[in-house]
Protein backbone atom coordinates (compact mmCIF):
# COMPACT_ATOMS: atom_id res chain seq x y z
CA UNK A 1 0.00 0.00 0.00
CA UNK A 2 0.67 3.97 -0.47
CA UNK A 3 4.12 4.40 0.89
CA UNK A 4 4.87 3.35 4.29
CA UNK A 5 1.79 4.06 5.86
CA UNK A 6 -1.46 1.51 5.83
CA UNK A 7 -3.76 4.16 4.21
CA UNK A 8 -4.81 3.71 0.90
CA UNK A 9 -2.84 6.40 -1.32
CA UNK A 10 -4.31 6.57 -4.95
CA UNK A 11 -3.30 9.06 -7.81
CA UNK A 12 -6.53 10.29 -9.35
CA UNK A 13 -6.39 11.82 -13.14
CA UNK A 14 -8.93 14.53 -14.15
CA UNK A 15 -8.99 15.57 -17.43
CA UNK A 16 -9.66 19.31 -18.90
CA UNK A 17 -13.43 18.51 -20.25
CA UNK A 18 -14.06 17.57 -16.28
CA UNK A 19 -13.35 21.06 -15.18
CA UNK A 20 -15.35 23.05 -18.08
CA UNK A 21 -17.94 21.06 -18.18
CA UNK A 22 -17.81 20.42 -21.82
CA UNK A 23 -17.16 23.83 -23.03
CA UNK A 24 -13.87 25.89 -22.88
CA UNK A 25 -12.83 27.33 -19.50
CA UNK A 26 -14.14 26.32 -15.88
CA UNK A 27 -17.41 25.61 -15.36
CA UNK A 28 -17.17 26.64 -11.56
CA UNK A 29 -20.30 24.42 -10.45
CA UNK A 30 -19.05 21.26 -12.21
CA UNK A 31 -15.43 21.81 -10.47
CA UNK A 32 -17.47 22.34 -6.74
CA UNK A 33 -19.04 19.26 -7.22
CA UNK A 34 -15.83 17.45 -8.09
CA UNK A 35 -14.19 18.94 -4.83
CA UNK A 36 -17.10 18.08 -2.54
CA UNK A 37 -16.96 14.71 -3.87
CA UNK A 38 -13.02 14.32 -3.00
CA UNK A 39 -13.83 15.98 0.27
CA UNK A 40 -15.70 13.57 1.30
CA UNK A 41 -12.90 10.55 1.10
CA UNK A 42 -9.42 12.75 2.11
CA UNK A 43 -10.81 11.46 5.73
CA UNK A 44 -9.87 7.82 4.68
CA UNK A 45 -7.50 7.71 1.67
CA UNK A 46 -4.10 10.38 0.67
CA UNK A 47 -5.09 11.64 -2.52
CA UNK A 48 -3.07 12.99 -5.05
CA UNK A 49 -4.37 14.44 -8.20
CA UNK A 50 -3.15 15.72 -11.99
CA UNK A 51 -5.25 17.99 -14.08
CA UNK A 52 -5.58 18.29 -17.54
CA UNK A 53 -6.37 21.26 -19.80
CA UNK A 54 -7.92 19.89 -23.23
CA UNK A 55 -10.66 22.84 -21.89
CA UNK A 56 -7.94 25.68 -22.56
CA UNK A 57 -5.31 24.33 -24.78
CA UNK A 58 -4.66 21.08 -26.32
CA UNK A 59 -0.82 21.85 -28.04
CA UNK A 60 -1.47 19.27 -30.96
CA UNK A 61 -4.73 20.69 -32.05
CA UNK A 62 -3.17 25.00 -31.77
CA UNK A 63 0.35 22.91 -33.91
CA UNK A 64 -2.76 21.99 -36.46
CA UNK A 65 -3.41 25.52 -37.13
CA UNK A 66 0.51 26.59 -37.88
CA UNK A 67 2.01 27.33 -34.16
CA UNK A 68 5.32 25.73 -33.47
CA UNK A 69 4.20 22.59 -31.57
CA UNK A 70 6.24 23.22 -28.60
CA UNK A 71 5.24 26.64 -27.77
CA UNK A 72 1.42 25.27 -27.98
CA UNK A 73 2.08 22.81 -25.45
CA UNK A 74 3.74 24.90 -23.57
CA UNK A 75 -0.19 26.95 -23.72
CA UNK A 76 -1.23 23.75 -22.74
CA UNK A 77 0.52 23.37 -19.48
CA UNK A 78 -0.76 26.90 -18.22
CA UNK A 79 -3.96 25.96 -18.90
CA UNK A 80 -3.74 22.68 -16.24
CA UNK A 81 -2.45 25.11 -13.97
CA UNK A 82 -5.95 27.37 -14.26
CA UNK A 83 -7.35 24.10 -13.54
CA UNK A 84 -5.43 23.11 -10.45
CA UNK A 85 -6.30 26.73 -8.87
CA UNK A 86 -9.90 26.30 -9.16
CA UNK A 87 -10.21 22.88 -8.08
CA UNK A 88 -7.67 24.05 -5.16
CA UNK A 89 -10.57 26.82 -3.99
CA UNK A 90 -13.46 24.82 -4.24
CA UNK A 91 -11.40 22.01 -2.32
CA UNK A 92 -10.70 24.72 0.43
CA UNK A 93 -13.70 25.63 0.48
CA UNK A 94 -14.85 21.72 1.39
CA UNK A 95 -12.55 22.21 4.03
CA UNK A 96 -9.52 20.32 2.97
CA UNK A 97 -6.09 20.88 3.22
CA UNK A 98 -4.51 21.32 -0.36
CA UNK A 99 -0.96 22.05 -2.01
CA UNK A 100 -0.62 23.28 -5.87
CA UNK A 101 3.06 21.69 -7.19
CA UNK A 102 3.76 22.94 -10.60
CA UNK A 103 6.29 21.39 -12.71
CA UNK A 104 7.10 24.40 -14.38
CA UNK A 105 8.04 27.05 -11.83
CA UNK A 106 5.50 29.81 -11.02
CA UNK A 107 6.08 30.51 -7.13
CA UNK A 108 3.49 32.86 -6.83
CA UNK A 109 0.92 30.16 -7.08
CA UNK A 110 2.41 27.19 -6.36
CA UNK A 111 5.18 25.32 -5.42
CA UNK A 112 7.59 23.72 -7.14
CA UNK A 113 7.26 19.85 -8.01
CA UNK A 114 9.47 18.33 -4.94
CA UNK A 115 8.57 14.68 -4.93
CA UNK A 116 9.59 14.15 -1.36
CA UNK A 117 7.40 17.28 -0.02
CA UNK A 118 4.21 15.82 -1.92
CA UNK A 119 4.58 12.62 -0.30
CA UNK A 120 4.90 14.69 2.88
CA UNK A 121 1.52 16.75 2.18
CA UNK A 122 -0.01 13.02 1.84
CA UNK A 123 0.98 11.93 4.81
CA UNK A 124 -0.38 14.93 6.60
CA UNK A 125 -3.69 14.87 4.82
CA UNK A 126 -3.25 17.24 1.95
CA UNK A 127 -4.42 16.63 -1.81
CA UNK A 128 -2.15 17.32 -3.94
CA UNK A 129 -2.49 18.54 -6.92
CA UNK A 130 -0.12 18.32 -9.70
CA UNK A 131 0.06 21.07 -12.78
CA UNK A 132 1.91 22.32 -15.33
CA UNK A 133 2.37 18.30 -16.78
CA UNK A 134 5.71 16.86 -17.02
CA UNK A 135 6.98 20.34 -17.67
CA UNK A 136 7.70 18.95 -20.76
CA UNK A 137 6.35 19.54 -24.63
CA UNK A 138 4.89 16.08 -26.22
CA UNK A 139 4.01 14.98 -23.15
CA UNK A 140 0.31 14.26 -21.86
CA UNK A 141 -1.15 14.47 -18.41
CA UNK A 142 -2.09 10.75 -18.62
CA UNK A 143 1.69 9.87 -18.97
CA UNK A 144 2.31 12.19 -16.46
CA UNK A 145 -0.53 10.63 -14.20
CA UNK A 146 1.16 7.06 -14.37
CA UNK A 147 4.53 8.64 -14.09
CA UNK A 148 3.89 10.78 -10.89
CA UNK A 149 1.24 7.57 -9.38
CA UNK A 150 4.49 5.80 -9.72
CA UNK A 151 6.79 8.64 -8.47
CA UNK A 152 4.60 8.86 -4.56
CA UNK A 153 3.87 5.22 -4.38
CA UNK A 154 -0.19 5.25 -5.06
CA UNK A 155 -1.72 2.41 -4.84
CA UNK A 156 -3.49 2.92 -8.26
CA UNK A 157 -4.07 5.58 -11.19
CA UNK A 158 -7.82 6.57 -11.31
CA UNK A 159 -8.63 7.76 -14.40
CA UNK A 160 -12.30 9.78 -14.61
CA UNK A 161 -13.14 10.31 -18.03
CA UNK A 162 -16.33 12.30 -19.00
CA UNK A 163 -19.11 10.87 -21.18
CA UNK A 164 -17.87 7.14 -21.21
CA UNK A 165 -18.02 5.13 -18.39
CA UNK A 166 -15.27 2.12 -19.11
CA UNK A 167 -13.32 0.78 -21.45
CA UNK A 168 -15.53 -0.55 -24.48
CA UNK A 169 -14.76 -3.02 -26.85
CA UNK A 170 -15.32 -0.41 -29.82
CA UNK A 171 -16.51 3.34 -29.38
CA UNK A 172 -20.24 3.17 -27.83
CA UNK A 173 -21.40 6.23 -29.34
CA UNK A 174 -20.90 4.73 -32.88
CA UNK A 175 -20.93 0.73 -32.74
CA UNK A 176 -24.25 -0.48 -30.76
CA UNK A 177 -22.62 -3.70 -30.35
CA UNK A 178 -19.93 -2.17 -28.56
CA UNK A 179 -19.53 -3.97 -24.84
CA UNK A 180 -18.07 -2.64 -21.88
CA UNK A 181 -14.99 -4.69 -20.44
CA UNK A 182 -15.06 -5.00 -16.68
CA UNK A 183 -11.13 -6.30 -16.78
CA UNK A 184 -8.61 -6.05 -19.23
CA UNK A 185 -4.45 -6.50 -19.45
CA UNK A 186 -2.63 -3.95 -20.53
CA UNK A 187 -1.20 -6.44 -23.42
CA UNK A 188 -4.75 -6.87 -24.59
CA UNK A 189 -5.56 -2.78 -24.32
CA UNK A 190 -2.14 -2.12 -26.29
CA UNK A 191 -3.06 -4.84 -29.15
CA UNK A 192 -6.54 -3.76 -29.40
CA UNK A 193 -5.15 -0.11 -29.42
CA UNK A 194 -7.85 1.42 -26.89
CA UNK A 195 -8.31 5.07 -27.79
CA UNK A 196 -9.57 5.96 -24.27
CA UNK A 197 -6.04 6.15 -22.85
CA UNK A 198 -2.43 7.36 -24.02
CA UNK A 199 -0.70 4.51 -25.20
CA UNK A 200 2.49 5.61 -23.07
CA UNK A 201 0.53 5.92 -19.76
CA UNK A 202 -0.70 2.17 -20.37
CA UNK A 203 3.24 1.01 -21.25
CA UNK A 204 4.54 2.98 -18.17
CA UNK A 205 1.74 1.13 -15.71
CA UNK A 206 2.50 -1.82 -17.30
CA UNK A 207 6.18 -2.20 -17.19
CA UNK A 208 6.12 -1.21 -13.39
CA UNK A 209 2.67 -3.40 -12.19
CA UNK A 210 0.73 -0.51 -11.51
CA UNK A 211 -3.18 -1.14 -11.46
CA UNK A 212 -5.09 1.13 -13.87
CA UNK A 213 -9.16 1.99 -13.11
CA UNK A 214 -10.98 3.92 -16.19
CA UNK A 215 -14.37 5.18 -14.71
CA UNK A 216 -16.91 7.74 -15.58
CA UNK A 217 -17.57 10.57 -13.72
CA UNK A 218 -21.36 10.97 -14.06
CA UNK A 219 -22.43 8.48 -11.91
CA UNK A 220 -24.04 9.45 -8.55
CA UNK A 221 -21.00 9.70 -6.18
CA UNK A 222 -18.58 8.15 -8.91
CA UNK A 223 -15.31 10.06 -8.45
CA UNK A 224 -15.69 9.37 -4.22
CA UNK A 225 -16.28 5.64 -5.06
CA UNK A 226 -13.46 5.42 -6.69
CA UNK A 227 -11.37 7.03 -4.86
CA UNK A 228 -12.50 4.79 -1.81
CA UNK A 229 -11.49 1.66 -4.06
CA UNK A 230 -15.30 0.35 -5.61
CA UNK A 231 -13.99 -1.33 -8.99
CA UNK A 232 -16.31 0.85 -11.35
CA UNK A 233 -15.63 0.81 -14.67
CA UNK A 234 -12.93 -0.81 -16.48
CA UNK A 235 -9.67 -2.44 -14.09
CA UNK A 236 -6.51 -2.71 -16.57
CA UNK A 237 -3.93 -4.86 -14.52
CA UNK A 238 -0.55 -6.74 -15.61
N1 LIG B 1 1.09 19.09 -22.19
C1 LIG B 1 2.45 18.96 -22.46
N2 LIG B 1 3.24 18.23 -21.62
C2 LIG B 1 2.74 17.58 -20.54
C3 LIG B 1 1.36 17.66 -20.28
C4 LIG B 1 0.56 18.42 -21.12
O1 LIG B 1 2.94 19.52 -23.43
O2 LIG B 1 3.53 16.96 -19.80
C5 LIG B 1 0.25 19.98 -23.02
C6 LIG B 1 -0.21 19.34 -24.32
O3 LIG B 1 -0.22 20.35 -25.31
C7 LIG B 1 -1.62 18.92 -23.99
C8 LIG B 1 -2.08 20.03 -23.07
O4 LIG B 1 -0.92 20.34 -22.31
O5 LIG B 1 -2.44 18.84 -25.14
C9 LIG B 1 -3.23 19.68 -22.16
O6 LIG B 1 -3.02 18.42 -21.57
P1 LIG B 1 -3.89 17.13 -21.97
O7 LIG B 1 -4.23 17.19 -23.43
O8 LIG B 1 -3.18 15.92 -21.49
O9 LIG B 1 -5.19 17.38 -21.12
P2 LIG B 1 -6.55 16.53 -21.03
O10 LIG B 1 -6.73 15.79 -22.33
O11 LIG B 1 -6.38 15.59 -19.90
O12 LIG B 1 -7.62 17.54 -20.76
Amino acid sequence: TGGSGSRRRVLLKLSGEVFGGGKLGVDPETVRAVAEQIAATVDTVEVAIVVGGGNFFRGAELSQSGMDRSRADYMGMLGTVMNCLALQDFLEQAGVETRVQSAITMGQVAEAYIPRRAIRHLQKGRVVIFGAGAGLPYFSTDTVAAQRALEVHADEVLMAKSGVDGVYTADPHKDPTAEKLHTLSYDDALRRDIRVMDQTAMTMCKDNDLTMVVFGMEGEGNVSRAIRGEKLGTVITR
